[in-house]
């Protein structure tokens, strides 16, 4: 190669690095100016505590994050959507996002209900170590991709509670004919125990309790359920929730929306929601102990631990359970096989550390 066609080479090469360069300001300027609106339907219901008020401070944040750039607009369960129409609001696309918990999502996705929580499965740093460090996020953005959305861990309950019964329960053929409120698949369960099961909308479980319609229900934790009123139409308050051992709360975005957003916007929307899945559950953790303090101070109402014998016996139904619903089609079978292989390598870890730690400490 001669030295004319060198120097015109690079004098070509440099052209184009200019004219990129130049592209690129230009992409930057425009994505800078470029201002976005979008909608957010959640679940909850108006200023619900904890859950709505933490989507509330996401929104605030993401603004805060892009500049002002991206402001979403939140509206509460049945302001603009049902609370239970989040997924297909988002999914169509007539709003860009919204929160929720996949579990609810079971009829239309039955993969959905691992990135929620599964009875006897991981707690909530389990949840997050194998969203964010295991398979558990892609896997989740696998699922949701046939249906347009694109999911983001955004809360977590921690541990929940059992449930306030109206009898003891003593061994597992307690729940023999038990009529007991419980979603999901521990509701599953407890119908393999004998027990009926029931779903009642969060406005009629008091009075169904309170009049015997229902003899047990599970909710969430002391916060909540005190709001509920549970304590004043039942004795028993038993533990852990073995059915919600840490149940994931989530952001879900229409796939249009966020892919149309610019990286800078992208990471702010993934931060806000980072920072949103910590801080619900150090939230959860810090006003459900302080509840748990306030119920002790009333005498009449017993706080118990499930018997190990009763744990026992939920642990295999939930198994048989788990392993029945992991059948239905490959994508299920595939989160399933995931989840448990990835709750086998932390447990050795959990036994010498926490679990050690705790046993000593408590
Ligand atoms: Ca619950």
């Amino acid at each position: 190669m001669d030295r004319r066609s060198l120097l015109k080479k690079g004098a070509v090469a440099a052209g184009a690095l200019l004219a990129a360069k130049a592209a690129g300001n230009e992409a930057k300027a425009y994505a800078g100016e470029k201002k976005f609106r979008w909608k957010m339907v959640t679940t909850w219901p108006p200023a619900f505590p904890i859950l709505q008020t933490g989507v509330e401070r996401f929104a605030k944040r993401v603004e805060e994050l892009s500049g002002g750039r991206l402001t979403i607009h939140v509206y509460a369960g049945g302001e603009l959507v049902p609370p239970l129409g989040v997924f297909e609001a988002v999914s169509s696309g007539s709003v860009e996002c919204g929160h929720s918990a996949a579990y609810y999502w079971a009829g239309k996705c039955n993969a959905a209900q691992w990135f929620t929580s599964i009875p006897f499965g991981l707690d909530a740093q389990g949840m997050n170590a194998w969203f964010y460090f295991g398979n558990g996020l892609k896997l989740w953005e696998e699922v949701y991709s046939k249906f347009n959305l694109v999911p983001r861990p955004a809360g977590n309950t921690g541990v929940q509670m059992g449930g306030w019964f109206n009898k003891k329960i003593e061994k597992l053929s307690d729940f023999k004919g038990l009529k007991m409120r419980i979603p999901g698949i521990g509701g599953k369960v407890i119908s393999k125990a004998g027990g009926a099961v029931t779903l009642l909308p969060a406005g009629e479980i008091y009075t169904s309790l309170e009049r015997g319609v229902i003899d047990a229900t599970e909710w969430i934790g002391p916060y909540h359920d005190i709001r509920m009123g549970f304590y004043k139409v039942a004795k028993y308050y038993y533990g852990p929730g073995w059915h919600e051992p840490g149940s994931t709360l989530e952001l879900i975005m229409n796939k249009k929306a966020y892919d149309a957003l610019p990286p800078e916007l992208k990471a702010a929307v993934d931060t806000a929601a980072a920072e949103l899945n910590v801080q619900m559950l150090s939230e959860f953790e810090t006003k459900n102990a302080m509840a748990l303090e306030e119920l002790k101070k009333d005498k009449k109402i017993k706080i118990l631990r499930f018997p190990d014998a009763v744990l026992d016996g939920l642990r295999k139904l939930s198994k048989e359970t788990i392993a029945e619903i992991a059948k239905k089609d490959p994508l299920s079978k595939k989160v399933n096989d995931d989840f448990q292989k990835f709750k086998k390598e932390l447990a050795p870890w959990n036994k010498i550390t926490e679990k050690a730690y705790y046993d000593f400490m408590l």
